[in-house]
């Protein structure tokens, strides 16, 4: 099963800003094709503009080609688009043990971030309010937690 190999090797490639999170975790891999000794992996791109997917792009080819696959080729899927619902459970619970919100809720959603009950992932109090809409990144908001009055990144929904 050259499939299950290949997907054995995309959960050990993380993400590098979020190194808990592998490719698998976050969801971008849309498709493995193998055909004849090339591989092609479809990837969904995160957020448009993420600088983070040339990286994971590179990786993941590095990862393949160190375990014998040298044909290699990753295709951007841009629709439909990555969402953050695509994130699986498992990846979530890695985020919150690293310290950022997960989540919260669906992409179509739409709520505003002052509205969200955001956990903190350190206390797991909802009591938590936004700071900014941005974190460390533009896929996070900073928000801050009124009982342990620890600040932490909130991965936001989109
Ligand atoms: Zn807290």
């Amino acid at each position: 099963m050259v499939t299950k190999k290949i997907l054995d090797i995309l959960s050990t490639v993380t993400d590098p800003e979020i190194p808990v999170l592998s490719v698998i975790d976050l969801g971008i891999i849309r498709d493995v094709m193998v055909n004849d000794d090339t591989i092609t992996i479809l990837v969904s791109p995160t957020y448009s503009g993420c600088p983070a997917m040339d990286m994971i792009s590179m990786n993941i080819k590095l990862a393949l080609i160190t375990a014998g696959f040298h044909n290699v080729q990753i295709q951007k899927v841009l629709s439909p688009a990555w969402t953050t619902d695509w994130m699986t459970e498992a990846g979530k619970q890695k985020l919150k043990g690293y310290g950022i919100a997960p989540p919260v809720g669906k992409s179509f959603d739409k709520m505003y971030l002052e509205e969200l009950e955001v956990a903190c992932p350190q206390c797991h109090s909802t009591n938590t309010t936004v700071i900014s809409e941005f974190g460390s990144t533009s896929c996070k908001a900073l928000f801050k937690c009124n009982d342990c009055k620890e600040p932490f990144d909130y991965f936001k929904c989109h």
